[in-house]
């Protein structure tokens, strides 16, 4: 098949190169996708799209109108796409629903330690000749209690990872997880977790249920100095309530992987750029923020299964196969 790719990076040409001609036909753009964009898919089959290419109603249409049968995520979440647009288009959607839980896991363990054991700045230290400890004190994870919201692949994972460190797990879901019970995670509800956790580390998908999920009401229930970890996606916290709670000392740590406005920014080099996002400025502006720019996912392993499952996607709905991977519309 013909597929465009949009969102295209040096790493995403190398690794779906593998695949080029020998299997279907990839044209990169290095646009993203959205309603401007979507006159570059005439004359292909398909789409492969990433976490910030817009497939909104009116990019569908578009879609559906240069010939597009199908939009291939190469990712697993699927908050960017209208998928009831996609059903009236006749438009499947296919994604990754797993490829590497444990990159996003151990991602968002790095954040844990780096916020708390200060370790990024004891290398800018250090490097310049400053051996001083001051303002470095960290804590124990041991015995800690960390609240894990949304226990799918990525959130076992991590609930494993905080287990060994001798931590106590505590979770929600809207499902709870049998065997993380038996190794000794314990379910409790959204406000009981608020209240108690030292750590919150967020792995639910971005809904309506869950946008804003961590808003002004959520930070009045948590501890005082409590950190927030987000490797999910940007809206489930409410930044501009983050901003209060960080300037009143409620928030102790903030670490995150994805920021509500990050299209405008991530995965881009900007740094001869004057960045006008006023609310991503003031959260850099914080000593205990740590932002890094959607990259939990961006692992060998994870790189090596996002392309071979894009490429098996493409050809399973070439094929006429129904599989896990289409992302359905209930
Ligand atoms: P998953 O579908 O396996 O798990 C999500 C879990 O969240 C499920 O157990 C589900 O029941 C639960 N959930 C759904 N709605 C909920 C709610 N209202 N309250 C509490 N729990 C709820 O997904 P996953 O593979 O673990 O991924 C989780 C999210 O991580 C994805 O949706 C995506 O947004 C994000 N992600 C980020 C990166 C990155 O690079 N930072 C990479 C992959 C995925």
């Amino acid at each position: 098949m013909y597929v465009a790719l949009f969102s295209a990076k040096s790493y995403d040409k190398e690794f779906f190169d593998q695949f080029n001609d020998s299997v279907h036909q990839f044209t990169y753009f290095d646009a993203p996708l959205n309603k401007d964009t979507a006159k570059l898919c005439d004359g292909f089959d398909a789409v492969c799209v990433f976490v910030n290419d817009k497939m909104d109603k009116k990019t569908i249409t578009l879609l559906a109108q240069y010939g597009i049968k199908l939009i291939v995520l190469r990712c697993a979440g699927f908050n960017n796409v209208d998928l009831l647009a996609a059903k009236e288009q006749q438009i499947k959607v296919f994604r990754v629903p797993a490829y590497s839980p444990n990159a996003i896991a151990e991602h968002a363990v790095a954040l844990i330690l780096t916020l708390n054991r200060k370790t990024h700045k004891a290398y800018n230290r250090i490097r310049e000749n400053n051996f001083s400890l001051k303002k470095l004190t960290g804590f124990n994870l041991n015995g800690k209690t960390i609240g894990v919201i949304g226990t799918g692949k990525i959130g076992v994972e991590f609930c494993k990872i905080m287990l060994g460190f001798g931590c106590k797990v505590l979770a929600y879901d809207i499902f709870e997880n049998e065997d993380l019970k038996t190794r000794g995670v314990v379910y409790q509800t959204f406000e009981e977790i608020l209240e108690v956790a030292d750590i919150i580390s967020l792995h639910c998908p971005l809904t309506p249920e869950t946008q804003h999920l961590i808003d002004g009401e959520a930070f009045k229930k948590m501890k005082n100095g409590v950190m927030i970890i987000n490797t999910s996606r940007g809206a489930v916290i409410d930044t501009k309530q983050a901003i209060k709670a960080l300037k009143s000392g409620k928030l102790g740590y903030l670490g995150i992987d994805v920021y509500e406005q990050e299209e405008h920014l991530f995965f881009k080099d900007l740094s001869e750029s004057i960045i006008k996002d006023d609310v991503i400025a003031r959260l850099m502006s914080f000593p205990n923020v740590l932002l890094t720019a959607h990259q939990g996912f961006f692992t060998n392993e994870a790189l090596e299964q996002i392309v071979k499952i894009t490429v098996q996607n493409i050809s399973d709905f070439e094929n006429g196969k129904t599989t896990d991977c289409e992302v359905k519309i209930s």
